[in-house]
């Protein structure tokens, strides 16, 4: 399956580590958990959802007063099923279409993350769902940017709403939403630009495409997408970090998670800041974005 080898780095690493930590122990101690730890931080999953994982474990053994090894592996899916769980409870996700206005998507994050690649993904994923989708080029700071846009739309099949280079994002996106109106567009994906210099900054951006949209229709967005870079790791959790100050992000997406053993970032970023991992990335290709399933996803890991 496309999931089992887009994961196969990450599967790889945490199965070999995992076993260093068994090989030639029975008995789950402190001396095994203590491995476990450092398996799972050097796994990405980052330490505060770590000592968690350890944590509950430990109840375990002193509940169960011995603890074979051998069921490791089973631990930490339900360990970690249930941390996922947890962490998409809060998922009011409306099913698009069910609003009878367009399901507005504001796509954020930092350049190079791979937010370009995603919003077409996800277009054309929308696209051959059969929804009329019009994307707006909001990141107007990059020539680059709308031009791979342009390319990703026609790919896609899909409208593209943008303006000269240096517009204000805003009006973009004022524009893409009164066209989607006018349009009876189903989905609606606004492209933002990443800079991340300046806090302030950012966050009064961010404010005011919102503000602009809710001119148009009073509920946008429906959907305030991260994108992160599954490869740079802890990067991410900062990323992430810095996002959730400046915006309400409703939904991560995680890209490049093929190619890279650092797919425990999934577990916990979405576990630290208890939002849902809506797409994982697992490829360049246009048909590389899948829907996040958690249960599928731990199955492959700890398969
Ligand atoms: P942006 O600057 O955030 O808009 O990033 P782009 O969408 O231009 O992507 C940056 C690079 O990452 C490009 O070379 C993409 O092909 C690549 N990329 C994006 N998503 C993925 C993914 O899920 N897997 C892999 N392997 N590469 C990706």
């Amino acid at each position: 399956e496309s999931l089992d080898k887009g994961l196969e780095k990450t599967k790889e690493s945490v199965l070999l580590k995992l076993s260093r930590v068994v090989a030639g122990r029975s008995k789950v101690d402190d001396d095994v958990l203590d491995d476990l730890e450092e398996m799972l931080v050097t796994s990405d999953v980052g330490v505060e959802t770590t000592l968690k994982i350890i944590g509950r474990i430990q109840d375990r053994v002193a509940k169960e007063k011995y603890l074979n090894t051998a069921e490791l592996n089973g631990i930490l899916r339900e360990e970690i099923s249930f941390l996922l769980e947890e962490s998409h409870a809060n998922n009011d996700y409306t099913e698009a279409n069910s609003l009878g206005e367009p399901y507005v998507i504001m796509v954020v994050g930092v350049n190079g993350v791979g937010k370009t690649t995603t919003i077409g993904k996800l277009a054309n994923m929308f696209a051959k769902a059969g929804k009329k989708v019009i994307i707006g080029a909001g990141d107007t700071f990059r020539a680059a940017a709308v031009d791979q846009l342009v390319v990703w739309a026609e790919r896609a099949n899909v409208e593209i709403v943008k303006q000269q280079m240096g517009s204000d994002p805003a009006s973009v996106a004022f524009d893409t939403l009164a066209s989607a109106k006018t349009k009876n567009a189903d989905i609606v994906i606004i492209d933002t630009a990443g800079r991340l210099h300046n806090k302030i900054a950012l966050m009064n951006e961010l404010t005011k495409i919102k503000t602009v949209m809710k001119k148009v229709i009073p509920t946008a967005p429906h959907e305030v997408l991260l994108v992160l870079d599954g490869s740079t790791g802890q990067n991410a959790f900062e990323q992430a970090k810095q996002f959730t100050l400046a915006t309400e992000v409703t939904a991560l997406a995680i890209t490049k998670l093929d190619g890279t053993a650092k797919g425990g970032v999934v577990i916990g970023i979405s576990d630290q800041f208890k939002i849902p991992v809506r797409y994982i990335g697992l490829g360049e290709g246009i048909d590389d974005l899948q829907l996040f399933d958690r249960k599928a996803f731990v199955d492959t890991l700890f398969k």
